[in-house]
């Protein structure tokens, strides 16, 4: 099959099944989405909200943050994944952020990934939501979803298969497209038990033609 022909097949059935699906990330700022961007590095979404939610209840503003002692950041997400690095960033980001950016998040991908912990996922994570900056952003569940429908190789890096879905999906579509990959792995194509039985893609995809 070609391969607008399968680019055709995928965007039909995302449409159908996800016609309308977003961020997970609850946030009130566009600092609090940066940084809950940031912590849900290798962390669910829940677990991420369940963190953020309170805190930025508890402290809200850049100035009340960054009153806080490293020992107090890390004791609010401490049951996040790599906790203390991410405690070292969250201090990091808010600290940059009034010192360099006059407490605005900033629009512009190199400053934002000037900023600590902020990465290409990251940034791209932050420019499409707030900026509506078209994006590809690449987490797990976009790079799995994407090798099993073979729109990228199985040894392509993140950047690498960042770069074909770019190449491959109108610019226009590619904020929606993030979120409903993102949807479709996280609930449909999951890493284990996929709903394959269920699935209209068994046709185009490799994990399921192998088996
Ligand atoms: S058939 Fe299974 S592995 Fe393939 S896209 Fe559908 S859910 Fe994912």
């Amino acid at each position: 099959m070609k391969l607008e022909d399968k680019i055709v097949i995928i965007q039909k059935y995302f449409d159908e099944i996800l016609p309308d699906v977003g961020c997970e990330l609850t946030y009130k700022s566009d600092y609090g989405f940066l940084i809950s961007v940031m912590l849900s590095a290798q962390c669910t979404d829940k677990k991420v909200n369940k963190v953020t939610e309170p805190f930025f209840e508890k402290y809200k503003s850049l100035e009340e943050i960054n009153a806080l002692s490293l020992e107090e950041v890390e004791e609010s997400i401490k049951s996040l994944g790599l906790y203390k690095n991410k405690a070292k960033n969250l201090k990091g980001i808010v600290h940059e952020l009034s010192t360099r950016f006059n407490g605005k998040v900033p629009s512009d991908k190199n400053e934002l990934m000037s900023l600590p912990g902020v990465g290409n996922k990251t940034a791209n994570v932050v420019l499409a939501e707030l900026f509506k900056i078209p994006e590809f952003p690449v987490d797990t569940h976009v790079n799995r979803v994407s090798k099993r429908l073979g729109l990228a190789k199985e040894s392509d890096d993140v950047l690498t298969v960042e770069n074909k879905l770019k190449k491959e999906f109108e610019k226009e579509n590619w904020i929606k497209l993030h979120h409903q990959f993102i949807h479709f792995g996280r609930y449909y194509c999951k890493a284990i038990s996929p709903s394959c039985k269920t699935c209209k893609l068994q046709g185009i995809c490799s994990k399921t033609l192998q088996n």
